[in-house]
C-alpha cells in the first residue's frame, strides 16, 4: 500500500518516510483514517481522500494494497472528486496553552476564542465538545484524539502567520469584527460614554481620545490610540493577506 501526502500534509510525517510517499504493508483490513494516522498525519488535517483514485471518508475500509492519496484544505479543491471531509466558517475555537498569542490576535480580529494557559488536554478536549469549538493545537497526538472533528495544526512558529493559517483554513476573510471583543478575557465589548469612564483615565488619554470600549466580562477598557496601535498594524497585514 503507498499512501501519498499532498499539499504540504508531508510536514507531519514521521522520520522514515521518503518525500510525501508512504510504503505500508497491510496485515489486517483497517479504515483510511487509522492508516493515514499511523503515518502521524492528524484526521483534522485531511480534506479528501482518494483510494485508487475514488473519493472515500475516513470509514473506508483498507482490504488490500491500494494507492492512498490525501489532501489538505485548500489543496486543488475544484479539480478533485468527492465531497470535502472537513468544515470552514467555523468562527468558534479552543487554544492550547503554548498558542496564546495566537489566541489574542484571533479575539482582536472578533472571533470567539476559550483559552487559559493552565488548562489540560482533558480540559481542551472538554471546552471543545461542550462549546462545539475548532481545537487549535501544535500537538499533534492531542489533534488524533478520536473526539476531534474540527481542528488544525498551525505550521508556522510565528504568532501573526499562525493568525493568517487560520483565516485561511476556516476561509473566515468574511468573518472577522475587530475590535469587539476582550483580548484578554474573550467576552465582548460594549461602547461607552467618556464621561463613564472618566475617572478610570489617564490625564493624557482624558484630552487625546474620545471614543471607549468596556468589557463586559472583566471590566477593562480599551481606546485604540494605546492597546490597539500595534494591533492596527497587525489588522492591515490580515487585510492585505486576506485579499491577496
Ligand atoms: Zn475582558
Amino acid at each position: 500500500m503507498r499512501l501519498r501526502f499532498h499539499g504540504g500534509l508531508d510536514f507531519f510525517l514521521k522520520g522514515a518516510s521518503i518525500g510525501s510517499s508512504v510504503e505500508r504493508e497491510l496485515k489486517e483490513p483497517t479504515s483510511v483514517k487509522d492508516a493515514i494516522e499511523s503515518c502521524g498525519v492528524p484526521h483534522p488535517e485531511v480534506d479528501r481522500i482518494l483510494a485508487n483514485g475514488g473519493p472515500v471518508n475516513f470509514a473506508y475500509v483498507l482490504r488490500e494494497n491500494i494507492d492512498i492519496d490525501a489532501y489538505p484544505v485548500g489543496f486543488r479543491e475544484t479539480s478533485l472528486p468527492g465531497e470535502p471531509l472537513q468544515r470552514r466558517r467555523i468562527t468558534r475555537f479552543v487554544v492550547d496553552g503554548h498558542l496564546g498569542k495566537l489566541a489574542r490576535n484571533l479575539r482582536f480580529l472578533g472571533l470567539d476564542t476559550a483559552y487559559d494557559s493552565q488548562l489540560h488536554d482533558p480540559q481542551l478536549l472538554q471546552i471543545m465538545i461542550s462549546d462545539a469549538r475548532a481545537l487549535l493545537t501544535r500537538d499533534r497526538r492531542l489533534l488524533m484524539h478520536r473526539i476531534v472533528s474540527d481542528g488544525y495544526c498551525p505550521r508556522s512558529d510565528n504568532s501573526t502567520e499562525q493568525t493568517f493559517e487560520v483565516l485561511r483554513r476556516f476561509d473566515l476573510s468574511s468573518d472577522l469584527k475587530p475590535f469587539t471583543r476582550c483580548i484578554e478575557c474573550n467576552a465582548l465589548l460594549e461602547t461607552v460614554d467618556k464621561a463613564a469612564v472618566l475617572d478610570e483615565l489617564e490625564p493624557l488619554t482624558r484630552i487625546y481620545y474620545h471614543e471607549f470600549r468596556r468589557c463586559t466580562g472583566c471590566g477593562k477598557i480599551f481606546w485604540r490610540g494605546s492597546h490597539y496601535s500595534k494591533l492596527e498594524g497587525f489588522l492591515e497585514r490580515v487585510r492585505d493577506e486576506l485579499t491577496e
